[in-house]
């Protein structure tokens, strides 16, 4: 079977994506324990604690087994995923486990990074406009950037600059103007007259993040997008 591989994340970029997914969706025990042995080799193995399967990790070989809470071990695996040895090949099998679908290590962009499936060729948007709403998101420096360009303050004014501690900003949307919180549907979303269907009223110019949601069957499974359940096309 042949699949088509789409989508190209460099290495960091991969990165990015596994601690957003973490970030997401919280602690995933039955994930943790599969992809544990691909980034800690064997420094990582599971035992029992009062009755209960836990993680165990040990910095090095020199240092006892101890165990992890879910939480603090999906940020330890990003912290080792950023600082260690960049293996493409170990990053398309944790891609594909954590993102559920096929992931090959490859090049493209002139870096080496990993290609994923995202099965979009399966994807038919049902124009529910769930995505539109309640879906906390940020938006890049270079949305912003063009939108600056086009004078869209209409657009800019429900964008929102956030320092972040590590230092460098975040763009938060879409932030009412008004009251200064996450407005409970996005302003741009519109309601095709007389139907139950919904479109982005600024589709030529919407940030990144609209464009490349849900990403992953998986993140549509997630977040409550039935674009990829077929029985219900057309
Ligand atoms: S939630 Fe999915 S199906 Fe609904 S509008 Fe968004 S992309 Fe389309
Ligand atoms: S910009 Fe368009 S696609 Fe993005 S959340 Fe708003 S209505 Fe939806």
């Amino acid at each position: 079977m042949s699949h088509e591989f789409k989508t190209f994340l460099t290495m960091a970029q991969a990165i990015d994506a596994v601690a957003t997914d973490f970030g997401q969706y919280g602690p995933q025990p039955d994930l943790f324990r599969k992809i544990g042995p691909l980034i800690l080799g064997n420094d990582f193995k599971t035992g029992i604690l009062n009755g209960v399967k836990r993680a165990w990790v040990r910095l090095n070989r020199n240092q006892p087994f101890t165990p992890v809470d879910d939480t603090a071990l999906g940020f330890y695996f990003i912290h080792v995923l950023e600082t260690s040895e960049k293996d493409t090949a170990r990053i398309a099998k944790i891609c594909a486990l954590v993102f559920q679908t096929p992931a090959r290590p490859g090049v493209g962009e002139g870096e080496s990074g990993v290609w994923i499936d995202s099965h979009m060729n399966e994807f038919v948007c049902k124009r529910c406009g769930n995505c539109c709403r309640k879906l906390g998101n940020v938006c890049l420096r270079e949305d912003r950037q063009l939108w600056e360009r086009l004078g869209r303050r209409d657009i800019l004014s429900w964008v929102k600059e956030e320092q972040l501690d590590a230092g460098g900003v975040q763009y938060r949307i879409w932030i009412d103007p008004q009251t200064g919180k996450p407005a409970e549907s996005c302003p741009f979303l519109a309601q095709t007259p007389g139907k139950a269907a919904f479109y982005c009223a600024i589709q030529a110019v919407k940030p990144l993040v609209c464009w490349e949601y849900p990403f992953t069957k998986k993140h549509a499974q997630h977040t409550g997008c039935k674009g990829f359940e077929v029985n219900e096309r057309n």
